[in-house]
């Protein structure tokens, strides 16, 4: 099987097969201008788009500050989701280093947050 992918974090559509063990193998596709001088935009973007996720999916459903767990209405079961209040933005600066906005913090938890992120997120994320 082979296919396309389109990320959200820049204008790159990746192509992929699908190997023996069935996981996507990535190979160059249409790169966006950002990823053109990149010698591996499959493995840049990628990475881009997993960290990103990552710390969108902290969160929205991992970190107290941020996430509380509630229970599914339908299924009975817990879900973890972003509290009330919270909201989240990113996005990449020039030299495509993630920044992160998260609303509704008080001046501390947004001190605790940035540093649970730089913690869990050591290749630098920074949360403004
Ligand atoms: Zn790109």
């Amino acid at each position: 099987m082979a296919g396309r992918l389109s990320v959200d974090t820049c204008q790159c559509v990746l192509f992929f097969i699908v190997d023996d063990a069935g996981d996507p193998v990535y190979s160059r596709g249409l790169v966006c201008d950002l990823h053109q001088q990149c010698d591996d935009p499959a493995a840049i973007v990628l990475k881009e788009n997993r960290l990103k996720n990552a710390v969108h999916a902290y969160i929205a459903e991992e970190s107290p500050l941020t996430s509380m767990t509630v229970t599914d209405p339908h299924s009975g079961e817990p879900i973890a989701q972003m509290k009330l209040g919270i909201s989240f933005g990113w996005e990449f600066d020039e030299a495509r280093n993630l920044r992160v906005f998260v609303g509704g913090l008080t001046p501390e938890e947004k001190t605790q947050l940035a540093s649970a992120i730089s913690e869990r997120f050591p290749q630098g994320v920074q949360l403004v």
